[in-house]
């Protein structure tokens, strides 16, 4: 360990304090490269000190005069930060975050006076970047952009976040700044490809790890089957949040501080609450079992004690107010709190030390995340203990039986889509609201960015005069994107008895989350939607405790509209193109919380939607469809059970969620005339999945082969083939058809 001879020696001195005493080689290179203006992503594991090799530059160049801009996804963490700035008492660094939460008095102070400013992605958008003129001593002496745990801006939301940074580096430009950018990133094949796609700058990168850690053990773990039988006759899996509940209690009974991941905020909150139930169980048994002592003073406190026991578990989540959120961290770091049930929100680096142990129930999407959320136990170089337990879903199954996947070669990669058009236009706008665009300004937004705006011209949003292109129009041209949503306005979450707002959905994300009949979430409560209503804009919803959660199911039609890349692939041929798809949300499941068992399905009256996207098909030659069908295989079934696991399969390629993509499979598709399996990217101009499916296809249809014959069901269940949100009722399937499927294209 050492440190590079700019390091400044105030902060040498006072990390000397803490027994800091250099950096690691790839915190030394990444701040290095920094410091001399490279731009830079390290890729790293968690607790590896990323935050070392971004602070080291980022305090030299507050000392030299300069200044610093520091994003990250979520406000806590940017809080976080901002703690350990100012406790590290640097006088000339004058450390201040500025989000939503910032007063409007102390703003003109940031502006003015602050020359290490933490924020986020969304601030940037709407304020800091249309009031440039307000920050120009901040922009004339940037010298340094850390983009921390950029890993998490994958997708949609990745690509607004391409397209703000170029309207940064813009901005920039205009002042006469050209700052280095320092990306900080949890481990992910091909970071500085990823960097550079989100920057649009060229990228080095640092992929080593040298710090010292803990041994964290890994268990996989995969429930049972149970007696139950679901959709089909299929058997139901002992449900991961069943499984994670009874450990979480367990743990939290033996003393361990638990941190529990759960993919969804209804799950987390329904691990908290069945731990904390089977806690108030555990306490009400001991009272009554332990005869009242003689003489009694001793156990005076245990009556409380034993109470108090459910309230050891909470759950938390990122929608939470800020002071909640701090109660919360607060008493899990003092250990008043010893178990947490949380989604991804507690993932981005809120800085909860000295756990035990993580559960993580169901794959939490990526690799990175997976590392991410097992970090979190034993910070501080002792032992942990993380556990994945598996899902009913095909992803989770092939991973529990190919651990591979999870210890060799990161194999997914951070994908996003700049060049979207419905993302690109929007920025243009605000950029050129910000600076009127000129010739010059296009290579920086992209080959696409003439053809674009073209069309805004087109469309009156922008005028094109002799010196570029401008923004005329009164509305401000940042609310023409919608950052983190995926379009459309927002959907009111009220409550019926007292018309108490208790929250808001996207209007897309509402046919699948609130409608009539969902059960619905909120800090802890449960509630049941009474009726949405899309046309006024709100979803009333009342207070219930039902025993089942709901999956809403939609039936979906595609075209194709052009194919703009195809190869053979075995006797068939991949494709990759533009595609629209009309989408339904036709009915809900029902399924019982703690068994998974299947309640049955009713049916729902909503509005098609429909989306220009981009999807990767294959096809079948009618010659091998005929031969299969002689075997006796059901061809529909057999491509929409490769469709239904291939969807499941394609996160482990790419980032992306399974509800991201969808799919349709067809035994004869009218635009193709052949057997086609579709997978599509499930935003409005396509998010990038697809395209790395069509990138990766061999390894991908390899893996969801191997996913739906490493399940040991006899003929298709969750864990393999069946979808949750299949509008088809999962009719029909044929799992040793699918498997005799990919075989063939796969030519093995
Ligand atoms: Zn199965
Ligand atoms: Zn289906």
């Amino acid at each position: 360990m050492r440190w590079p001879k700019w390091a400044p020696e105030v902060l040498v001195t006072r990390l000397a304090n803490r027994g800091v005493t250099g950096l690691w080689p790839h915190q030394y290179e990444a701040a290095d490269l920094a410091h001399r203006g490279r731009n830079v992503i390290i890729s790293t594991g968690t607790a590896s000190g990323k935050s070392l090799a971004y602070l080291t530059p980022a305090v030299a160049s507050c000392l030299d005069g300069g200044t610093v801009l520091y994003l990250t996804p979520t406000k806590a963490l940017a809080a976080d930060q901002l703690r350990g700035l100012r406790e590290l008492r640097i006088t000339q660094v004058r450390a201040a975050s500025f989000d939503g939460d910032t007063p409007f008095e102390e703003r003109t102070w940031v502006r003015q006076h602050a020359n290490y400013v933490l924020t986020n992605p969304d601030m940037l958008h709407r304020s800091v970047l249309p009031r440039h003129s307000q920050w120009s001593s901040f922009f004339r002496r940037l010298r340094l952009v850390v983009v921390d745990e950029c890993h998490g801006y994958r997708g949609v939301f990745g690509s607004h976040v391409a397209q703000i940074l170029r309207r940064l580096r813009r901005v920039c430009a205009k002042y006469g700044s050209q700052p280095a950018f320092l990306l900080a990133s949890a481990t992910a094949s091909e970071p500085g490809a990823f960097a550079m796609r989100l920057t649009g700058l060229e990228m080095d990168e640092v992929t080593s790890d040298a710090s010292p850690k803990g041994a964290t053990t890994i268990a996989l773990w995969e429930p049972p089957l149970t007696e139950l039988r679901g959709e089909g006759g299929a058997p139901v899996r002992r449900t991961a949040t069943a499984e994670t509940a009874d450990l979480l209690a367990d743990l939290v009974l033996a003393d361990v501080r638990t941190l529990a991941f759960v993919r969804s905020r209804r799950g987390a909150e329904t691990v908290a609450l069945t731990a904390r139930a089977k806690l108030a169980d555990v306490a009400h048994s001991l009272r009554h079992a332990v005869p009242a002592p003689t003489p009694p003073e001793p156990v005076a406190e245990q009556p409380d004690a034993l109470a108090d026991l459910p309230g050891k578990i909470a759950a938390y989540r990122a929608g939470y107010l800020a002071e909640d959120r701090r109660l919360l961290e607060k008493a899990l770091r003092s250990g008043a709190l010893m178990g947490l049930a949380t989604t991804n929100a507690l993932e981005l680096g809120v800085d909860v030390s000295g756990l035990d142990a993580v559960l993580i129930a169901g794959w939490p999407g990526t690799r990175a995340s997976l590392w991410q959320q097992a970090g979190r136990a034993g910070r501080a170089g002792q032992d942990a203990l993380a556990v994945l337990i598996a899902r009913d879903d095909p992803l989770d199954t092939y991973l529990v039986h190919h651990p591979q996947a999870l210890f060799g070669r990161p194999v997914e990669a951070i994908v996003l889509d700049p060049d979207n058009p419905y993302v690109l236009g929007p920025h243009l706008c605000a950029a050129a609201a910000e600076i009127p665009l000129t010739e010059a300004d296009l290579p920086v937004f992209g080959d696409t960015a003439a053809t674009v705006l073209d069309a805004l011209v087109s469309d009156g949003l922008l005028r094109r005069r002799p010196a570029g292109w401008f923004w005329t129009r009164r509305e401000r041209a940042t609310d023409l994107a919608d950052i983190r949503g995926g379009g459309g306005a927002p959907i009111q979450v009220v409550e019926s008895g007292t018309g108490r707002l208790l929250g808001s959905v996207d209007e897309p994300s509402a046919h699948t989350t609130v409608h009539t009949g969902a059960v619905y979430l909120h800090q802890g409560e449960t509630f049941l939607v009474e009726t949405l209503d899309l046309d006024a804009g709100v979803a009333l919803v009342s207070n219930a405790d039902p025993d089942y959660t709901t999956f809403a199911r939609d039936v979906t039609d595609i075209s194709v509209l052009a194919s703009s890349r195809s190869h053979d692939l075995g006797p068939g041929r991949l494709h990759f193109g533009e595609v629209e798809v009309t989408r339904q949300v036709v009915s809900y499941l029902k399924r019982r919380v703690q068994s998974g068992e299947m309640l049955g399905d009713e049916p729902l009256d909503l509005p098609p939607r429909t989306l220009r996207t981009r999807a990767v098909w294959w096809t079948l030659p009618a010659s091998q469809v005929a031969a299969l069908a002689e075997e006796g295989f059901d061809l529909g079934g057999a491509a929409h059970a490769a469709e239904h696991a291939s969807i499941g399969l394609l996160p482990l390629f790419a980032t992306c969620d399974r509800w991201d993509i969808g799919g349709v499979s067809t035994e004869l598709h009218a635009d193709t005339g052949l057997l086609t399996v579709f997978v599509y990217d499930g935003h409005e101009g396509g998010a990038g999945f697809a395209e790395r499916g069509y990138a990766r296809a061999s390894d991908w249809l390899t893996a969801t082969r191997e996913a739906i014959a490493s399940c040991e069901c006899e003929r298709g269940c969750p864990s393999c083939i069946q979808s949750p949100k299949c509008g088809n009722g999962n009719e029909p399937l044929d799992k040793r058809g699918a498997i005799r499927l990919l075989d063939i294209l796969l030519d093995a």
